[in-house]
């Protein structure tokens, strides 16, 4: 698997974030680092894990938080933002609001 840079992994989250009708956080550094993580991860791993999650040691096991991960449109519905607030709702990113810490779904018994 090819490695990819920082501008390729931020024109994925660009494209995740127009298809899916989301804004990425307009905190710059914060998505910067980031996007840093998502890179670093698919330069480790070979596919994208959630720069805010730990492995489990193979993609099937981590299917679920390959991002954007399938908890994300919940996510982004109920609180406003994805799990690691890469990914915001517009309303909630035009609104100046502050993403919150979350709970992870991953390991919720409802997930
Ligand atoms: S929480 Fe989900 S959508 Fe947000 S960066 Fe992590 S994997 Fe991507």
């Amino acid at each position: 698997m090819a490695d990819k840079t920082v501008d390729q992994t931020r024109t994925f989250a660009s494209m995740v974030a127009a298809k899916q009708g989301w804004a990425l956080n307009p905190d710059k550094d914060f998505t910067q680092s980031l996007v840093e993580g998502l890179t670093t991860n698919w330069n480790r791993y070979g596919y994208y894990l959630c720069p805010c999650r730990d492995s489990e040691g193979s993609r099937e096991a981590d299917q679920k938080v390959l991002c954007p991960c399938v908890y994300s449109r919940q996510d982004i519905e109920e609180f406003g933002h994805c799990y690691c607030a890469l990914y915001l709702r517009p309303d909630f990113a035009s609104s100046g609001s502050t993403p919150a810490g979350i709970p992870d779904r991953r390991f919720s018994k409802d997930a």
